[in-house]
């Protein structure tokens, strides 16, 4: 009955829920592990342990970085790593501040297309130095410019929209390296987002030469096809398979803990293998 989510995001990145409800949620839908992976901070991971220990639900520490990949990015998960590690530390604090370099920027953009709102808006709604578009979706869907996070993207925030700003980002064998160098196994994320031209297992055997060790096989928006497919590159190139939601509460409002839109099931066996090549 029980399952794993190894995919969440808090509010101390772009989700809207603190890691104890994250935590709180999970224990409603039968997850006996889970794993908090907030983009490009670790901070949310004290009070995910804590509220972890008091449920009887093992919080494995992890993280979500992003690369660039052409005109797109290629998201690394990173599991089981030390997150006390002072390197590590000094790489996330390199990527706010990227951040913090972008979203005036995007800001601007907003501003110049008529839309009021400030950065000091934004930063106070998300509180935390991880600061992301979906935060500025927020902000504009408080104000009523949008309807939804979805429409908020779509109009201004996707890559190629009207307030479209890039960001500075590692390529992927610096962010599978960073997590290497903290002792964490890298995945990379949700492959569906790179199902495009080049084939997914070309991809994958690549990034296995510069440290991949995993794939996310099993994720909210994957159809049964997508699942058995990236199965089956991880068993050709030897890849451990991992799994999740990546749940972030009201900007992907279909998303939920543990079950994804519904059908998500992450085997709990897929858990001893992750662990084993964190500790080998
Ligand atoms: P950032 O880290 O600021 O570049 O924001 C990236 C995050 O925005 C991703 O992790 C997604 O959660 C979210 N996101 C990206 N594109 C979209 C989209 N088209 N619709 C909704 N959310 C999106
Ligand atoms: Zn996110
Ligand atoms: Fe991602
Ligand atoms: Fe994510």
């Amino acid at each position: 009955m029980s399952r794993l989510d190894l995919h969440l995001h808090t509010t101390f990145s772009d989700g809207s829920r603190t890691p104890t409800d994250v935590l709180a949620l999970a224990g409603k839908a039968q997850v006996s592990a889970l794993a908090i992976t907030d983009h490009d901070t670790v901070a949310g991971l004290p009070e995910a342990i804590a509220a972890g220990r008091s449920l009887g639900i093992e919080v494995i520490p992890g993280i979500e970085l992003s690369s660039r990949w052409g005109q797109t990015e290629l998201h690394i998960l990173g599991y089981f790593l030390d997150w006390n590690d002072l390197e590590l530390q000094r790489q996330l604090t390199r990527f706010q501040d990227a951040r913090h370099v972008r979203n005036p920027r995007i800001i601007e953009k907003l501003n110049a297309l008529g839309i009021d709102l400030t950065y000091d808006e934004v930063r106070s709604l998300a509180g935390n130095d991880s600061i992301g578009r979906p935060h500025i979706a927020r902000v504009l869907l408080e104000k009523g410019y949008v309807t939804s996070a979805k429409e908020a993207f779509d109009r201004y925030l996707a890559d190629g929209a009207a307030a479209h700003v890039p960001r500075e980002l590692p390529g992927p064998a610096e962010a599978i390296a960073i997590i290497r160098a903290a002792r964490g196994i890298p995945v990379l994320a949700h492959p569906s987002w790179l199902d495009r031209s080049e084939g997914i297992y070309k991809i994958c055997e690549q990034l296995k030469a510069v440290g991949l060790a995993g794939i996310e096989v099993h994720y909210s928006s994957h159809r049964p096809e997508q699942t058995a497919a990236y199965l089956d590159v991880a068993r050709r190139l030897d890849l451990l398979v991992t799994g999740g939601s990546d749940f972030h509460g009201v900007t992907k409002p279909d998303v939920e803990v543990g079950v994804g839109r519904g059908q998500l099931k992450v085997p709990e066996a897929l858990l001893e293998p992750l662990r084993k090549a964190a500790t080998a």
